[in-house]
């Protein structure tokens, strides 16, 4: 990809998509972000993004819900028109969603249908609507988790839908290698963010367990991931496609 990109990255206004943006804007790079409610958040991140001297706009989206995404498309062109004066955008990060933390035999039908919206049925059908906007040679990446590959009590539901963004994520590959877009899963160990109200970040015992059962000896920060998706954009990394990386600085190796 060329210099001055255009990123879309749904969850941008937060976390782990907020960390990817400004490590975009550090190297010029823009992005559009998205954000569910949290319109504040979105805001400052933008001003953020604009302080390291890149551009930015942000857009309203529910991840969960396919029937918003037509209108959504119709406001993301005028957005790429309006601020970029472009028809296309480069690279998609498919990486807003929500945490479930629950026994598998307590899991209810409506919280397992959110997760499939959020993390599996919304990133596949949003994906397919938005293709025809990614520019050929582009990049998608879609955000898994190191609990696609490692097992804690409580994360089954989460977890199926993160390991079933893994497998769509080489058939994309295959499928969209025609047209020069490659596509890769980033799975993050457990970060220190607001994700699943903040417990990796704020419940002490669970840090330090984490920190405990990572090769590294810590839990990772939002930065740790940040940098490993925009470094996935590079041009230089165009070679890599259909694979899995993990960053979780060696999470129950
Ligand atoms: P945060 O809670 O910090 O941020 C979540 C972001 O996603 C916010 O921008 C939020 O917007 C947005 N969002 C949440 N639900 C929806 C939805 N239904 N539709 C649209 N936007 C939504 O989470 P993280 O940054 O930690 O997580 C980002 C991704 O990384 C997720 O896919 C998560 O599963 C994955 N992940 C996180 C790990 C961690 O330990 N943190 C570990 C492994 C994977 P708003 O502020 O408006 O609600």
């Amino acid at each position: 990809m060329n210099n001055s990109t255009i990123t879309v990255i749904t969850g941008g206004s937060r976390g782990l998509g907020r960390s990817t943006a400004l490590a975009l804007a550090s190297r010029g790079q823009n992005s559009i972000i998205t954000y569910r409610s949290g319109e504040a958040a979105a805001r400052e991140t933008i001003q953020s993004i604009e302080k390291l001297g890149a551009r930015a706009a942000m857009l309203q989206l529910d991840v969960g819900q396919v029937a918003g995404f037509a209108g959504f498309v119709t406001r993301l062109r005028e957005v790429l028109n309006s601020t970029f004066g472009r028809e296309r955008f480069d690279a998609l990060v498919n990486n807003a969603g929500e945490g479930l933390h629950k026994p598998f035999v307590e899991t209810t039908e409506a919280e397992f249908d959110e997760l499939v919206n959020v993390h599996l049925k919304g990133p596949f059908f949003l994906t397919q609507r938005l293709l025809p906007w990614i520019e050929d040679g582009g990049r998608i990446v879609n955000i898994s988790s190191g609990l696609a590959r490692f097992s804690f009590p409580g994360h089954s539901a989460y977890a199926s839908m993160k390991g079933a963004i893994e497998v769509l994520t080489r058939y994309q590959a295959k499928e969209l290698g025609a047209r020069g877009i490659a596509v890769n899963t980033v799975a993050p160990g457990a970060i220190a963010t607001d994700f699943n109200g903040g417990a990796v970040r704020d419940n002490s015992a669970l840090n330090a367990g984490v920190a405990s059962s990572t090769a590294l000896g810590r839990v990772g920060l939002p930065d740790d991931i940040g940098g490993v998706i925009s470094n996935l954009l590079r041009e230089d990394n165009r070679w890599i496609n259909g694979q899995r990386i993990e960053a979780s600085g060696g999470m129950n190796l």
